[in-house]
């Protein structure tokens, strides 16, 4: 059986990471999280204290991160060197900066080499915005998961809980909605459905049902791939 690549783009909160998460899990594929890298990079940045419109400096922080990612159960560790910054990237401050940082197409542009190195050989879910479009353009199976607003500022508000941050409904909404507009309005690499992706609206089902949905889409894809490399 050939491994394919499966990715899964959308806006902020649509559920694109339990969801990627659990559908490598049933595959036994791995995963790659791209908006934890764009998120670290963003994170090392706001340490620095490198201004989000200095291109050439974030790029910088982008082409040397020495970005790791270990899972553990159910959890998709992030180091930073030696250090752990799982939850420090989840921070709504970190959420924006991402956005800023990742609008650079030289940040974009030094980070295209490694993601595709982390996702060499296939048999992987990627998981961000652009990978459908821009990253993994001929991957096998492509979606984009999306939700209403609200549903997606209520799940991240339950996310941020349950890492112990403060959030409320409003303000969660705001932002998502002023960060949805950045990743889709921005010049190079925007967030957009890729005209071969199947769009998946995940408001009102459960996570057991669409992960079980996406599965089986991509072993109808898995079969077609292998169907085609037999003929
Ligand atoms: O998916 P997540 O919310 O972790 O992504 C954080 C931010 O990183 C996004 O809002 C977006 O600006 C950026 N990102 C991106 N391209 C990706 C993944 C994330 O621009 N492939």
């Amino acid at each position: 059986m050939r491994r394919v690549v499966v990715t899964i783009d959308g806006p902020a909160g649509a559920g694109k990471s339990t969801v990627a998460k659990m559908v490598a899990a049933q595959l036994s594929y791995r995963l790659l999280d791209t908006g934890a890298i764009y998120r670290t990079v963003a994170f090392v940045a706001v340490n620095r204290e490198v201004g989000f419109d200095a291109g050439q400096a974030l790029a910088d922080i982008a082409t040397s991160l020495d970005i790791r990612f270990e899972i553990d159960g159910d959890r998709n560790r992030v180091f930073l060197g030696d250090r752990e910054v799982s939850t420090e990237i989840r921070t709504p401050e970190i959420s924006k900066a991402a956005s800023h940082v990742s609008a650079h197409p030289e940040v974009r542009a030094a980070l295209l080499d490694l993601q595709r190195r982390l996702a060499v050989g296939g048999g992987v879910v990627v998981e961000g915005r652009d990978t459908g479009t821009v990253v993994f353009p001929n991957a096998e199976a492509k979606f984009f998961l999306t939700a209403s607003d609200e549903v997606r500022a209520r799940r991240r508000v339950s996310e941020l809980h349950a890492i112990g941050q403060p959030a409320d409904l409003q303000t969660t909404l705001t932002e998502i909605r002023e960060r949805d507009n950045r990743d889709a309005t921005r010049a190079v690499a925007p967030m957009v459905q890729a005209v071969d992706a199947e769009r998946i609206d995940t408001s009102g089902r459960s996570l057991d049902e669409v992960v079980a949905d996406l599965v089986a889409r991509v072993h109808r894809k898995i079969a077609k791939v292998n169907a085609s490399v037999v003929a």
